[in-house]
């Protein structure tokens, strides 16, 4: 037996690039401070309630064995059970799942949502296992983590390099652990075993819901409206398709490869059909120009969706954003360097937590749904993630109104006092 074991490395920063939990701790200081919570409060919230580590084996397919990382973070679980995604990537560590879990605190406080943050991973690159090896890693994190979440402690969810698929094998193998199916341990699941009508395209139609709402608050005319977007992932993609049926004109779109560019609007039929086929955009040549990831955050637009990953505007990059609006659909992608630079610069910058929240309230429907063992049709699913959405803008855009604020800040006010004052009534 061949054992590789893949170390917990931080990952290595550049200097204006600071770690995401830095990133997530710098916001939430700043929110404290301004919200002048206790000292012991503030620390509290500082910290992540609980962090597992596992390491385990998996058998490859040729036979050998390579160890793998995997976490789960459970941030703060006054509201509720803890609700975040699993990511499988080779970046993927203890700093960024801290990170994840506490923006999912704050994102579920906004929407209302009754639950905790939580986050998790395995430090893996999912492009490079077979589908057999993908399963048993997955199966095997499932059962190493599995003291740690449940209906009523901690829910799961796809995020970047999971899908339904894997939902569906953790769902399995905690069912088979505890004797009975148990539908309700994950969420983003496939809809034969207990999943929802709408969470697939649920994050891109929530960020298209928020985009709505923004467009109107500064008087834009979707149909008028050039969007461009970074990552092209289950958030990128259904951002796209559902911003295009409100009327917009996608004009860039990218994945890890790099990007396409047409001025005068991609064809974005094409576009789909060669991501169906699995293509990657530097082989994609129909009408359009190559750019690269970097260029495409810089190129001149109304919106600028970054969907891909976190801290990708920057100090450095800050400063040659030239969209109206910036609107996150990748957690964490603005530092909060960049974050003066932008709003110095009159940039709207609707934040993760608003603009990327509509996969974690169709999540809530479907817990709620496998809970109640009743399911909705897709027009329930659709009114309510409207309602939750809108509401939860409305809101955002009253609080920047009355305390003269950005959107991020005024997410943070609201978040942070909600979650401020469930602690306060638990007595904790
Ligand atoms: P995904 O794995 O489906 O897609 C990620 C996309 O980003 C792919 O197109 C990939 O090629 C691209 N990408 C990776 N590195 C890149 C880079 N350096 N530059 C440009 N593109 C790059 O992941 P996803 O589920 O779409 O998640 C994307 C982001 O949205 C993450 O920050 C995730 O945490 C966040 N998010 C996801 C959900 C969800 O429901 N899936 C919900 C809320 C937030």
């Amino acid at each position: 037996m061949s054992l590789e074991i893949n170390q917990n490395q931080p990952r290595e920063e550049p200097e204006d690039n600071p770690s995401p939990y830095l990133t997530a701790l710098g916001q939430f200081q700043s929110i404290a401070q301004r919200l002048a919570l206790p000292e012991a409060t503030s620390e509290k919230l500082k910290f992540a309630q609980r962090e597992l580590i596992v390491n385990f084996p998996v058998t490859m397919d040729n036979g050998t064995t390579n160890m793998f990382t995997g976490y789960r973070v459970q941030h703060n679980l006054a509201r509720g059970p803890g609700k975040g995604g699993i990511r499988f990537h080779p970046d993927v560590n203890l700093d960024e799942i801290k990170a994840l879990s506490m923006w999912m605190t704050w994102k579920c406080a906004l929407i209302g949502l009754p639950f905790g943050g939580a986050k998790g991973g395995i430090r893996v690159d999912p492009k490079l296992l077979s589908p057999t090896e993908l399963e048993r890693l997955t199966r095997r994190y499932a059962i190493e983590i599995k003291d740690f979440i449940g209906p009523e402690v901690d829910i799961p969810a796809p995020d970047v390099g999971t899908n339904e698929q894997v939902m569906g094998w953790i769902m399995d193998e905690i069912s088979r652990d505890r004797g009975y199916s148990i539908p309700g341990v994950v969420t983003g699941k496939p809809v034969s075993i207990g999943g929802t009508v709408g969470r697939r395209e649920a994050t891109g139609q929530g960020l298209s819901i928020i985009a709505r709402e923004a467009m109107k608050s500064r008087t834009l005319v979707p149909t008028k409206t050039s969007v461009v977007i970074q990552g092209f992932g289950n958030v990128g993609m259904h951002s796209a398709h559902h911003l295009t049926e409100l009327g917009c004109k996608i004009i860039a779109v990218s994945d890890s490869s790099g990007g396409v560019f047409n001025q005068n609007g991609l064809n974005m039929e094409q576009i789909f059909q060669f991501k169906d086929s699995r293509g990657r955009f530097q082989d994609y040549k129909l009408n359009c120009e190559t750019i690269t990831n970097k260029e495409i955050l810089g190129l001149q637009s109304d919106i600028l969706v970054p969907a891909a990953l976190e801290s990708q505007i920057t100090k450095t990059n800050a400063s040659s954003i030239k969209a109206k609006m910036v609107i996150e659909g990748a957690n964490g992608p603005t530092t909060p360097e960049a974050d003066l630079i932008l709003n110095d610069k009159g940039i709207l910058v609707i934040p993760d937590i608003l603009a990327n929240a509509g996969g974690v309230t169709v999540s809530y429907f479907e817990w709620v749904q496998d809970i109640q063992r009743h399911f909705w049709g897709r027009e329930e699913v659709n009114e309510n993630l409207d309602r939750f959405l809108t509401k939860a803008f409305q809101e955002v855009a009253n609080t920047a109104k009355s305390d003269k604020t950005d959107f991020r800040t005024a997410s943070y006010l609201l978040s942070v006092q909600r979650v401020v004052q469930a602690m306060k009534d638990r007595g904790n």
